[in-house]
């Protein structure tokens, strides 16, 4: 009979945050997958929890899926672990994952830390409706398309990020989506934990010099920008009609068209004219 593959979830942080269930099946495994081993060895040392460990990560997943599912057929137990958090989650773990699946062997989630779910939970955002991003792509053009997406999407969007290109994303940002709450979420459950709340500019401001762990929550568009983007769309005319559909006097129309587009309320009166 195959043996099953556990995906455990580790601390993000402050080595409390393990569960006694994921302690309970380190314990209990053949091996563990690790995708740092070295990193890995340090929390099993805490844990007092003597396992051999082998090797999963990006560069070596396609080989080691194939080793780690051997291993499995064989009746082995494994227990997949990443350096910090719940592995898969911009993490290795989606290869082994999808070839068990295929072969019919049993894998079960261990709950535990994820970055961004505590991130999503403490932000104040809309918590209901989100979408997980991770990273933004290194390549610019697919960079530069997300970006454009996150302007259009209704939901929040969660982004990891490196510290050092936090200052940039967040320029990129203030170029697409001036207006927008941010909340960046940083070294979450270690001692400098600290939410930053603002619009992007402000929030370039607060973090001069960003060191640690970071990631950016991004308020969902709001009806206010997607009525302003509608009607930046019409013709003046149209965007005229539409609120003197609303029984508004030709001054008022004016002021709202010229605050709409963003211009002077005589450059709009000179185009009537
Ligand atoms: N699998 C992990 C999880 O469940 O969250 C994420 C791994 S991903 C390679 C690492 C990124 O997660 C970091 O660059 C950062 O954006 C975010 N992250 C991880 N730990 C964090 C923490 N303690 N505080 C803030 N962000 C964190």
């Amino acid at each position: 009979m195959s043996g099953k593959l556990y995906l455990v979830a580790t601390p993000i942080g402050n080595l409390e945050d393990i569960t006694l269930r994921a302690i309970q099946i380190l314990k209990e495994v053949d091996l563990i997958a690790a995708e740092d081993t070295r990193h890995t060895l340090g929390l099993l040392n805490h844990l007092e929890i003597s396992k051999p460990l082998i090797s999963y990560h990006r560069h070596n997943e396609e080989v080691k899926t194939d080793i780690l599912i051997e291993k499995l057929k064989e009746g082995e137990n494994i227990a997949l672990v990443s350096d910090a958090g719940t592995p898969v989650i911009s993490d290795p773990g989606e290869e082994v994952v999808k070839a068990c699946i295929k072969e019919n062997i049993e894998v079960i989630p261990i709950p535990g830390a994820c970055a961004a779910i505590n991130a999503l939970i403490a932000s104040g955002l809309n918590a209901k409706r989100f979408e997980f991003m991770g990273f933004l792509s290194l390549n610019k053009k697919i960079r530069k398309q997300e970006l454009e997406e996150i302007k259009e999407k209704s939901q929040t969007v969660i982004l990891y990020e490196a510290p050092h290109k936090i200052n940039n994303t967040l320029e990129d940002l203030e170029q697409i989506i001036p207006e927008r709450n941010l909340v960046i979420a940083k070294e979450l459950t270690k001692i400098h934990e600290t939410f930053y709340r603002g619009t992007p500019q402000e929030l370039q401001e607060k973090l001069e010099n960003p060191k640690g762990e970071f990631i950016i929550l991004i308020e969902g568009k709001k009806q206010e920008e997607k009525l302003n983007d509608f009607l930046t769309k019409l013709s003046l005319k149209e965007h005229y009609q539409y609120y003197e559909q609303q029984g508004l006097k030709k001054k008022d129309i004016i002021k709202k068209i010229a605050k709409d587009r963003n211009v002077s309320k005589n450059e709009i009166y000179q185009k009537f004219i």
